[in-house]
């Protein structure tokens, strides 16, 4: 039995069988067998039941969000507001895709290009955004015609099991399966089984690196939504309050732990003192508290573990020579894993806090000379998942965009759009979740001709 503990009190709250490679079996085997009924369903059939998903989703939006805030520690109003209303959103997306057509075979010279499912895919799923991420996945994999078998979180499992609930009430028997358990045992297993056809990833750059390769073995399909260490670059026109105070929050989002969080905030060099103020600023009014209080708008890191590692990455930052303008490595409550919303200043491209995910409240902020300069900046990483621009003039922030190597770009704090296509470049991964591009990754594409 794995034990759940709730973040904000250490208590422990449930606990999970842990899966073993036989229930792995045994859920593909189902997944197998379900599959060529599910795949000859119709799109239209296909549509109706991802309209009963969203019904399901809606009809317990309530308990989803509480069972997120306890346990993974995520503030109750941003769990109602984002982390169960952006998953509603992805699936509508995925059903209004399907009834625009997706399915009908197009016509290119004298082919005939069908879309078909992939077949059992294997869903593995982190806890930061738990809903969401098993939604996006599950969802198209579904509708696409495709049969899944999710692993989530060993530390966000009661919102899997809603999830599991409300799925296997839309679904016949085996087209959906879960197994709970560790990544090391059930995601590998998964990872590994000839019967498997594709392994959908969303994680830590290290795990995807172990899944790929597990895969590999078997030739699988195989999708991965990596780390980040996004830049936000506030170029000399900017509102420069503004940028910084979005900035703040935009990093601080979710407690720290968002893998598009712009951890590092690139601002010009002669104005870098003056945003270092302003975002320290901005972090004192970010009181870490009970995340089931509803105006609590930062809560705990999700685990012992998680919170060791943040904490040991800000006493990194300070032993390589960043300065601390707010936070530190002092435990800012008694009980539960919180850590004290932190900002660096002075942050060159070279330190750890720079180059590393640390999946905490941590903001760096890095001077540059100039466009070039914050360019190369932002690119200096290995990954390549998201970033901002902040200007004035909206269609040099967009020449900036252009020129950022990541999957994604918000200009001015524009809103995140559900149907636009979500993944990275480079070590953040290879793969697009949500709407057309996020349906392309499970279906196989086939030519006749005639
Ligand atoms: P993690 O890599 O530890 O675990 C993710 C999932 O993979 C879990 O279900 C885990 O049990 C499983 N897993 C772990 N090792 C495995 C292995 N060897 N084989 C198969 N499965 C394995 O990540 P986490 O701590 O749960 O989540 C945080 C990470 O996820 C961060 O790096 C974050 O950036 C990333 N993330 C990326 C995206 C994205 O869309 N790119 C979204 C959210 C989170």
């Amino acid at each position: 039995m794995i034990e759940v503990v709730n973040p904000a009190t250490e208590e422990v709250i449930g606990t999970l069988a842990e899966g073993t490679p036989a229930d792995v079996d045994a859920a593909v085997a189902a997944a197998v067998k379900a599959f060529p009924s599910w795949a000859a369903t119709s799109a239209d059939e296909r549509v109706k039941v991802v309209r009963a998903i969203i019904d399901g989703l809606k009809e317990r939006a309530g308990e989803l969000a509480a069972a997120m805030t306890r346990e993974m520690g995520t503030p109750l109003t941003f769990s109602q507001k984002v982390q169960v209303a952006n998953p509603v959103a992805i699936a509508e997306g995925v059903a209004d895709v399907l009834e625009r057509g997706y399915f009908e075979p197009e016509e290119i010279g004298n082919s005939l290009v069908f879309r078909e499912p992939v077949g059992v895919v294997a869903a593995i799923t982190p806890w930061n955004f738990p809903l969401q991420q098993m939604v996006a996945k599950v969802v198209p994999a579904l509708a696409a015609g495709n049969t899944v078998v999710l692993k989530p979180s060993e530390l966000a499992p009661h919102t899997a099991d809603l999830l599991a609930e409300i799925v296997a009430a839309a679904t016949p028997a085996g087209v959906f399966q879960l197994v709970h358990g560790t990544g090391a045992v059930v995601g590998e297993a998964l990872a590994a089984h000839p019967e498997v056809d594709m392994v959908s990833f969303t994680g830590s750059t290290k795990a995807g690196r172990r899944v790929s390769a597990v895969a590999a073995e078997t030739v699988k399909r195989v999708a991965l939504e990596l780390g980040g260490k996004s830049a936000c670059v506030v170029l000399d026109d900017a509102d420069f309050g503004r940028a910084v105070k979005i900035a703040v929050a935009n990093s601080f989002m979710n407690n720290g732990q968002a893998c598009s969080a712009w951890t590092r905030l690139l601002v010009p060099a002669e104005r870098h003192d003056e945003a270092v103020e302003l975002a320290a600023q901005a972090a004192r009014k970010y009181t870490p508290a009970d995340p089931a209080d509803p105006s609590t708008r930062i809560g705990p890191a999700v685990s012992k573990a998680q919170r060791d590692r943040v904490v040991g990455y800000i006493r990194k930052g300070v032993e390589e020579g960043a300065t601390l303008a707010a936070g530190g490595p002092e435990a800012p409550l008694p009980q539960g894993f919180y850590v004290a919303p932190t900002v660096f200043g002075g942050v060159t491209p070279e330190m750890t806090i720079a180059q590393e995910e640390i999946f905490g409240p941590v903001l760096s902020v890095m001077p540059y000379a100039d466009e070039d300069d914050a360019v190369r900046i932002a690119n200096s990483t290995i990954y390549g998942l998201a970033g901002a621009v902040f200007s004035a003039d909206t269609e040099r922030a967009l020449r900036i965009a252009r020129r950022l190597r990541t999957g994604q770009v918000d200009i001015n704090a524009a809103a995140f759009n559900t149907s636009a296509p979500f993944g990275g470049y480079r070590q953040s991964g290879n793969g697009r979740e949500f709407g057309r591009f996020g349906l392309d990754e499970f279906c196989e594409v086939k030519s006749v001709q005639r």
